[in-house]
């Protein structure tokens, strides 16, 4: 027990939770013979007691006919005490989770429980809602289609489920409102987040953006036309990790001649340019994005699905809708952003439950602050996990992969097979097809008809084939005791992730509650993982049948997984540390402006600069007409100059980039600038709301006085994937190209 403790830094010793819990276990009886009403009261006691313990076991029971097991209460009290739970797949986090937050409810908090998908917000509102009515506590949930009314409505419930997006696009409009009655979200509490590990760490940096209708963008088809021609090794080079490309001295020279000019004088033209290369050389079509109806949709690598929402920074995308030569989608100019991270820490308290969070263990303290509490299965895992079947070439890996699937189908064997992308599903299935096989394949393009699928992906015979996080949340049980006997479901991995996390998490699909099941991966030689990590190693030699067992193969591969997480881990780091500034300007400055439209900040600044103005205007109309115009002028400046302040850092952060190759260190010059540029944007909101009140006329619309907000607005993610910030990528490039053409 202590070497467990000891073995594991930034865990939890769960250990008085455990004895709380086993003294809920003498209660059982006594509460088994209580009233609703008087269950209530026993847990309202003392939230986190033992009486909470053994008064919510029961409420559960009677309501949700599932009775809590001793590690699911062990698990509610780590999370009330603001811990990530760490618990398998498939042992009642869901359960686990909700009794944790009608705690924080009886303690007077309003709880966000924060899914990955609107599918699971919505199915566990409604799965623990008799449990909630039960205690006296409210519960809602919120999806994409969700209007202003519903998610008012949910909000002021005690417990809200919503899919993380969805409650940072609801704060992201908030914070546009003019009106107080025209927001929806509340001041924020407790954050209860499922699938802790995605959320907090791989989608930490995913960008939450409301844009405002602007004119369209430019997309450049010339230069796409242009980079089209170029080629791999003669123009341009992609470095060694596949992340990024530019040009070389040859390339820089056509394109020069292409387009008549020099480049070192068109910074501009360097960026489209670099952005065209980028969607030419480095985003693969039916790999990163697919194109459907004429539009291009990004594939969500690290869950390897169709991001119906997501798009690339602007200039990305529209150079990826160049190369695909469609036509280019609405582009908006950006008026607020806020990352995941920034979104999450904001709340007070945070806590947390997932199958796999010691591996980030570090990260979630780094970020966070916040620690793991590993908890023990209910029923020890008796599943399989089979060393890697390792293969010198990609055919080989196929091959066999093949031919292990059919001659496992043919027991009647349930097999579920992860991928690591949508191209890699179809291939695979295409290939299983043409030897009779019948696989049924998902990409998580619907949440719902994909959980229904999944959840009978362990019945006898099934074959599935699915991108890493398609159904995701959705058990799968053993269909029949037959396919217990058989062994249990077996799951079988096309490769392995860049995250030894995401390899846990497709093992995890098999062996629920001491199930029998296996598990394998299937990797070669030339996997991207191993060419884009360890370029320069080769794998041993293989044995006679064509595999290769000899111990340094899966040590490399390994390897290769760990620089993988670290280089993302150092992305993540880096990017929080420009993120981290600016959200904390953001959050002072949202403070005055609550302060101007929930009270009268606005008019008393402007009567303090402009006294005579305002006596004169009040004369004219009345006190609270002026108090109202200026409401709305300050508002307005305020929400402008933001934006402006969002583009200035923007291209303080690129230019700082270009920067760097003069050897200053980036982020110190960064904080440098950052300070000054923050106090220029009050006084600047101050000008011009004292120029707007100078030249204000009561008798017309503000619209018409140079005040006219964006007609539309809405939102969206920015793409991120395992292998770093496509922003960051071209940021990087933009750099190689003038630092190549410098030594050139
Ligand atoms: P997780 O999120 O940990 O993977 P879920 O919350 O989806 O797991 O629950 C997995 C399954 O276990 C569900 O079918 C649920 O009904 C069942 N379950 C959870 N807790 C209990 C319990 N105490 N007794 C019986 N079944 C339970
Ligand atoms: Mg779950």
């Amino acid at each position: 027990m202590i070497r467990r403790f000891l073995e594991k830094p930034g865990s939890v010793d769960i250990a008085p939770f455990e004895r709380t819990v086993a003294a809920a276990g003498a209660l059982a009886d006594r509460a088994r013979d209580l009233s609703l009403e008087e269950l209530r009261e026993m847990a309202a006691g003392g939230v986190g007691s033992a009486e909470f313990c053994a008064a919510v076991r029961e409420v559960a029971d009677r309501t949700l006919g599932e009775r809590p097991f001793d590690v699911q209460l062990v698990g509610t009290l780590a999370m009330l005490s603001g811990n990530v739970v760490e618990m398998a797949t498939g042992e009642g986090k869901t359960l686990a989770g909700a009794l944790a937050a009608a705690g924080f409810a009886l303690r007077g908090k309003s709880v966000h429980a924060m899914s990955v998908n609107d599918y699971l917000a919505r199915r566990d509102a409604e799965w623990m809602a008799p449990f909630y009515t039960a205690m006296n506590l409210t519960v809602g949930w919120i999806a994409e289609a969700s209007t202003p009314e519903e998610r008012r409505a949910a909000y002021a419930c005690d417990i809200t489920y919503a899919n993380v997006s969805e409650i940072g696009f609801d704060l992201l409009r908030d914070r546009l409102a003019t009106d107080p009655e025209a927001t929806v979200q509340p001041v924020p509490q407790v954050a209860l987040v499922d699938e802790a590990d995605s959320v907090l760490v791989d989608e930490a940096r995913v960008p939450l953006v409301l844009a405002g209708a602007t004119d369209a963008g430019a997309a450049v088809p010339e230069i796409a036309a242009l980079v089209r021609r170029l080629s791999r090794g003669y123009h341009f080079e992609i470095d060694d990790e596949g992340r990024n490309v530019f040009l070389t001295a040859k390339g820089t020279d056509t394109v020069e001649s292409a387009l008549g000019i020099s480049l070192y004088d068109h910074p501009g033209t360097v960026t489209e340019v670099n952005l065209a290369l980028h969607a030419h050389a480095l985003l693969v079509r039916d790999v990163d994005y697919i194109v459907r109806d004429g539009r291009v949709q990004l594939v969500n690598a690290s869950r390897g699905r169709v991001a119906q929402l997501q798009r690339w920074p602007d200039g990305l995308q529209a150079a990826v809708e160049a190369k695909e030569k469609l036509a280019p989608s609405d582009t908006g100019e950006i008026l607020d952003s806020i990352t995941i991270q920034g979104l999450l820490t904001r709340y007070p308290e945070i806590c947390g439950m997932t199958g796999t969070a010691v591996a980030v263990g570090e990260n979630l303290r780094e970020f966070y602050k916040l620690k793991v509490a590993v908890i023990a299965p209910n029923r020890p895992c008796v599943r399989e996990d089979e060393p890697d079947r390792i293969y010198p070439s990609l055919i080989d890996k196929e091959l066999a992969l093949a031919d292990e699937i059919v001659a496992q189908h043919a027991t009647g064997r349930p097999i579920l097979i992860g991928t690591l992308d949508v191209a890699e599903s179809e291939s695979l299935a295409k290939e299983l097809r043409s030897r009779g096989l019948e696989p049924v394949v998902l990409n998580a393009k619907n949440d719902a008809e994909e959980a229904a699928i999944i959840a009978r992906a362990g019945e006898l015979g099934a074959l599935t084939v699915s991108t890493q996080m398609a159904g995701r949340g959705t058990d799968i049980r053993l269909g029949s005791p037959e396919v217990a006997e058989l062994g249990g479901l077996l799951v079988i991995g096309t490769g392995r992730h860049p995250s030894s996390r995401l390899d846990d998490q497709l093992r995890g699909r098999s062996g629920r509650q001491g199930d029998p099941g296996r598990s394998v991966f299937f990797v070669s030689g030339e996997d991207d993982l191993l060419k884009a990590y360890l370029p320069d190693e080769t794998l041993p030699k293989a044995d006679k049948d064509g595999r290769i067992r000899d111990k340094q193969a899966a040590y490399l591969v390994g390897h290769a997984q760990r620089i993988a997480e670290g280089v993302n881990t150092e992305i993540h780091r880096n990017t929080w540390r420009y993120t981290r500034v600016l959200e904390e300007q953001r959050a002072r400055l949202l403070d005055h402006r609550d302060r101007i439209l929930y009270g009268d900040a606005g008019a008393e600044a402007l009567r303090e600069a402009r006294p005579e103005r305002y006596r004169e205007l009040v004369e004219q109309s009345s006190e609270e007409a002026v108090a109202t115009a200026a409401r709305q002028i300050v508002l307005f400046h305020l929400d402008r100059c933001w934006t402006d302040h969002l583009g200035y850092f923007a291209d303080l952060r690129e230019g700082i980039h270009l920067r760097a190759l003069g050897r200053l260190s980036p982020i110190d010059e960064f904080n440098r600038e950052a300070l000054p540029a923050y106090r220029k944007l009050l006084e600047e909101i101050e000008k011009r709301s004292t120029a707007s009140f100078d030249a204000l006329d009561l008798s017309s619309p503000l619209a018409e006085q140079g005040l006219k907000r964006p007609s539309a607005t809405w939102t969206y993610l920015v793409s991120e994937n395992p292998f770093g910030s496509d922003w960051d990528r071209v940021l990087r490039r933009v750099s190689s190209a003038l630092r190549g053409r410098k030594k050139g």
